[in-house]
C-alpha cells in the first residue's frame, strides 16, 4: 500500500514539474492547453461559451536589456504574482511563452465581459515594479477568443486569440481585441504583401520617387525627399504607409532601404551639385548597427557625396535604443551626412529629445500645416517651433503645404523651407530630371 501510494505521489510530482513553469510557479503552455482541452470536453453537452485570453508584455525586451536578465526574471515573477492574484476561483493563468501569459475564463460568456477582464489585467500590470532600488513600468496587449461550439479545438481557439493579440500589438501598446473573422483576413493579407515584397526586393522592383523641397520665399528647389514606391504585378500599387510598416515588422526593411537608397543616389548623381537628397530611416534601422555601414558602402559605391545626404528619422527611432541610435547617427555625421527630425509635432515629440540629440533640421508635421489657416493653436505652435529652431540653430521645413495661403502664412512666421503638393508631388527619377531641366530653362522657378 505504502509503496503504491509513494509511486502515485511521485508520478503526480513529476507531472506537476512537467506542467509547471519553474520561474513563476504558474502552469506552462502544456498545462494551458490541457485545461482548455478539458473544459471543451466538459462543455460538450452544455452550451455555455467560455473565453481564452493571451496577454503579451509590451516592450519587455528593452527592459530586460536595460535592467539585466536577473531583474527581467524578477519582473516576470511579479507579473505572474499579480495575474494569479487577480484570477477568481474558476479562472486560471499560465505562462505560455517568455513574456506571454494565457488566461482561461470558464465563467465568462460574452465578448464584453472578456474585454472588461482583460482591461482590468492591463490596469493591474501597469503599476510600477520594484527592481532593486529602481522601478520599471510595463504595459501589456491582450488578444481574446470565445468558445461557442463543439467544432472548435483547443488549437483553433488559441490561434484565434493569437490572431487578436497580433492585431492588438499592431495597434500600439495596451490594447485589447477579441477575435473576429476580418482580423484573420487582415493577417493573411499582411503575409501576402510580405511575400510579394520579398520577391519585389530581390527583383529590384521598388523604386525611389522624389518630392521637391523648396526655399519658400524664392521657390527655388533646394533638395528632394526620397519616397519609396512599389507596384506589384498582382496587388497593384501598394502605399508605403502599408508596405513600410510590414517591412519593418517582418525584418526586411534593411534590404528594402538599401535598394531604394542605391537607386536614389544613382539618380541624384545627375542633379545639380547644390541639391541635397533626403532619405527616411525607420526606427528599427536605428537599432541595427549594420545600418551605418550599409549606407556608407552604398554612397561609396555610387560615388555620391555624403555631404549632400540628409537622413530623416522620427523620435520613435530614438526611443527604442537611444545609445544604439546615437552611435549610428554619430558614424553618419562623421562623414558629413546631416540628420533631420521628421514628423515633428505628432504624438511622439518631446522637447527633451532636442536637448539630448543634435539635429541639423526639423520637419514640421503636415497636421499643423493643414490647420494653420483656421486654427489659432496650430498657428501658435508653429510660431513656437520656429522660434525654438532659430535658437537651436536648426533649419526648418514645413511639410504638406497644399495652398498658396499656407505658404504665405509660413513665410510671414519666418519659416524658410517648404514641401508639399503646392510645389510638386513625388515623381520618378526621369520625371524629376525633366523637372530640373525645365527649371534650368526657366530659372525663376529653381536655382538650377
Ligand atoms: P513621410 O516621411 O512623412 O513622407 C511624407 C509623406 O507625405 C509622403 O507620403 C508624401 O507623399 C506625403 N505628402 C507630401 N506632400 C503632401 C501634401 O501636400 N499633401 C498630402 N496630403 N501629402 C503629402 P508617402 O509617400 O505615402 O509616404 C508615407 C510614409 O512612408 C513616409 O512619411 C515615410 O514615413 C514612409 N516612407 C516612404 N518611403 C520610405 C523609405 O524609403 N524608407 C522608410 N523607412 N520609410 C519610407
Ligand atoms: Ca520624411
Ligand atoms: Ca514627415
Amino acid at each position: 500500500m505504502q509503496t503504491s501510494f509513494g509511486t502515485g505521489q511521485k508520478i503526480k510530482e513529476t507531472t506537476d514539474l512537467v506542467l509547471t513553469d519553474s520561474l513563476t510557479g504558474l502552469g506552462n503552455h502544456r498545462r494551458f492547453y490541457d485545461k482548455i482541452e478539458r473544459l471543451i470536453n466538459d462543455r460538450s453537452d452544455d452550451p455555455a461559451p467560455f473565453a481564452v485570453a493571451i496577454l503579451d508584455l509590451d516592450g519587455f525586451k528593452p527592459i530586460n536589456d536595460l535592467f539585466g536578465h536577473k531583474a527581467g526574471d524578477d519582473i516576470l515573477a511579479q507579473v505572474a504574482m499579480r495575474l494569479r492574484a487577480s484570477m477568481d476561483s474558476y479562472s486560471a493563468v499560465c505562462r505560455i511563452g517568455a513574456d506571454e501569459f494565457g488566461c482561461l475564463f470558464p465563467m465568462v460568456f460574452s465578448e464584453d465581459a472578456v474585454l472588461n477582464k482583460a482591461r482590468m489585467l492591463i490596469e493591474i500590470l501597469s503599476a510600477p515594479y520594484d527592481v532593486g532600488d529602481r522601478t520599471a513600468r510595463l504595459s501589456a496587449s491582450v488578444g481574446c477568443s470565445l468558445f461557442y461550439s463543439g467544432d472548435e479545438t483547443t488549437e483553433i481557439l488559441v490561434n484565434k486569440a493569437e490572431t487578436a493579440l497580433y492585431h492588438a500589438k499592431r495597434s500600439g501598446r495596451g490594447q485589447v481585441f477579441v477575435y473576429t473573422r476580418s482580423m484573420e483576413e487582415a493577417a493573411k493579407r499582411v503575409t501576402r504583401i510580405e511575400q510579394a515584397l520579398r520577391r519585389a526586393i530581390s527583383a529590384g522592383e521598388v523604386e525611389p520617387h522624389f518630392q521637391p523641397i523648396v526655399d519658400l520665399k524664392t521657390r527655388r528647389t533646394i533638395g528632394f525627399e526620397t519616397l519609396a514606391r512599389w507596384t506589384d504585378r498582382d496587388l497593384g500599387v501598394v502605399s508605403p504607409a502599408v508596405f513600410i510598416p510590414i517591412a519593418e515588422e517582418r525584418g526586411i526593411i534593411g534590404p528594402l532601404s538599401q535598394l531604394v537608397l542605391r537607386k536614389a543616389t544613382e539618380a541624384a548623381k545627375s542633379w545639380p551639385k547644390d541639391l541635397f537628397l533626403a532619405f527616411n530611416l525607420s526606427p528599427s534601422q536605428l537599432v541595427d548597427q549594420n545600418t551605418g555601414l550599409h549606407i556608407l558602402s552604398i554612397l561609396d559605391r555610387s560615388g555620391f557625396d555624403p555631404r549632400r545626404l540628409e537622413i530623416e528619422i522620427t523620435e520613435t527611432g530614438l526611443m527604442n535604443d537611444p545609445a544604439s541610435a546615437e552611435k549610428i547617427l554619430e558614424d553618419l555625421r562623421r562623414v558629413g551626412i546631416r540628420v533631420s527630425l521628421d514628423d515633428f509635432g505628432t504624438g511622439q515629440s518631446s522637447l527633451g529629445r532636442l536637448r539630448e540629440f543634435h539635429f541639423d533640421k526639423l520637419k514640421i508635421d503636415r497636421t499643423f500645416v493643414s490647420s494653420i489657416l483656421d486654427d489659432r493653436p496650430s498657428e501658435h505652435i508653429i510660431r513656437a517651433i520656429l522660434a525654438m529652431c532659430e535658437g537651436l540653430g536648426m533649419d526648418v521645413v514645413a511639410e504638406g503645404i497644399e495652398q498658396e495661403a499656407q505658404a504665405q502664412r509660413l513665410i510671414e512666421f519666418g519659416c524658410r523651407g517648404g514641401q508639399g503638393y503646392l510645389f510638386g508631388k513625388p515623381a520618378d527619377a526621369d520625371a524629376t530630371l525633366a523637372y530640373l531641366r525645365d527649371s534650368f530653362r526657366n530659372p525663376r522657378h529653381a536655382a538650377v
